[in-house]
């Protein structure tokens, strides 16, 4: 919403609870909060007591928690507020189909996927952090959306940074896309030292301050492998229009090359309120108080090309694109198997990616997804046989 934009916005957040849904609160804090915003639905996972302050606070019509056993702990939390409780998978529908304008994906996992698309199907505008929906579902996914007659914004800092910078009437005159990476803190690691991390050192960014899981992935680069599918389907490119480069500052958040050689850029300080105040305000630009970048102070911007012997996952997010079908399904069920094993201590850091691609290799034949139950039942497979390779 613009600075002196004075309509009120209906909106819902899908994974309040979480690191981008937390910062959305606060943008909507910052353009003004219940004056400016009527907060439709609000939903979590575990954490109870901050989704009850979220709700009550902004007045919310509907509060959901994701899990089936919280339903009563988030219902006597809420008692006497008179804000509607739901729980699990159809208590996210009910969220997401509720009537609001713009809903902000922000489910962690495979798990927005259901959630998202309901919004998507009923024409809400997607401000879009949940990269799985387009890694798993990519363009069924964006049949929905453009059915539906909403937006797709990218919330994904690389993709809003991409969003920001590509002209729509000079499409097709782009050539690449370049997504940057931080590196992560194991960039200048060896595979021996990379072999026993544990998650603890694996969460630790050094840039930007997320939730766990991406934290993780960003470690592994399974993040960036992610963000390839992403960008292939949000802005309709082939997989070798899309590189990635290792800009261990993040100041540069990705970068759109032209056929003429102009290179076009979107900058910052590493702060996710700008993507999402930018996706909130869409067209427009709206105020907020995020650190501004001191060139002065910056001095220089390195890059290198990325590793992908130590970080195979980008070469798996290539081989996903080129297979096409359901193998960014397969990739990302896989790999959200492996980090859970991960994150319990049950599988190494490096044996993530060495499980995403002998699932990869089981399931290379799987046809191609013409209904989105196709695509459900194939990360369901990857799931399954992942775990059984953990097991
Ligand atoms: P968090 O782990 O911080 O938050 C995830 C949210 O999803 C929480 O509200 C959590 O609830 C909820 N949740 C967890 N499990 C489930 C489930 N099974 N069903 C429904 N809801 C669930 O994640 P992030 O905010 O870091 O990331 C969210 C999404 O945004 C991811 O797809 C990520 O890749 C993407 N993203 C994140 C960025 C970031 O800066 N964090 C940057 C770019 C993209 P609870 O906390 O109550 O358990």
């Amino acid at each position: 919403m613009a600075s002196g934009d004075s309509t009120k916005r209906r909106l819902t957040i899908l994974g309040s609870t979480g690191s981008i849904g937390t910062n959305t609160l606060d943008v909507i804090d910052r353009l003004g909060g219940r004056d400016r915003f009527e907060v439709v639905a609000l939903t979590g996972n575990g954490n109870i007591p901050l989704l009850a302050e979220q709700a009550r606070r902004l007045g919310a019509e509907l509060a959901v928690t994701a899990d089936d056993n919280l339903y009563q702990d988030l219902k006597s939390a809420l008692a006497g507020s008179g804000i509607a409780v739901a729980a699990g998978r159809s208590g996210l529908i009910e969220a997401a189909e509720r009537d609001a304008g713009w809903v902000m994906a922000a489910i962690v996992g495979n798990a927005g996927l259901a959630p998202t698309l309901a919004a998507a199907r009923r024409g809400a505008d997607i401000a879009l952090a949940n990269k799985e929906c387009l890694v798993s579902a990519g363009s069924l996914f964006i049949e929905a959306v453009k059915k539906g007659g909403g937006r797709l914004l990218p919330v994904d800092s690389e993709h809003n940074a991409i969003f920001q910078v590509l002209k729509n009437d000079q499409r097709h005159a782009v050539e690449r896309i370049i997504l940057t990476a931080s590196g992560g803190p194991f960039r200048t690691k060896s595979l021996d030292e990379m072999r026993h991390v544990t998650a603890e050192t694996a969460r630790a960014h050094p840039n930007w301050s997320m939730g766990l899981k991406i934290s993780i992935d960003s470690a592994s680069m399974f993040n960036k492998a992610l963000e390839m599918i992403e960008a292939r389907h949000l802005f309709g490119l082939r997989p070798e229009q899309i590189e990635v480069i290792v800009h261990p500052q993040s100041v540069i958040h990705s970068m759109v090359g032209y056929s003429d050689g102009s290179v076009l850029a979107q900058l910052g300080c590493p702060d996710m309120r700008t993507a999402i105040g930018y996706a909130l305000s869409y067209p427009n630009r709206c105020d907020l108080p995020v650190e501004r970048l001191d060139f002065a102070k910056l001095s220089r911007l390195d890059f290198e090309a990325p590793d992908e012997v130590r970080f195979p996952a980008l070469r798996l997010a290539r081989r996903a694109m080129q297979s096409g079908g359901v193998q960014g399904a397969v990739l990302n069920g896989a790999k959200e198997t492996a980090l859970e094993a991960f994150i319990k201590g049950r599988v190494g850091f490096l044996a993530m990616a060495e499980i995403v691609e002998k699932v990869m290799d089981e399931l290379a034949d799987l046809p191609a997804a013409a209904t989105m139950d196709d695509v459900f039942a194939a990360d369901e497979k990857a799931r399954k046989m992942a775990a059984g390779m953990i097991e």
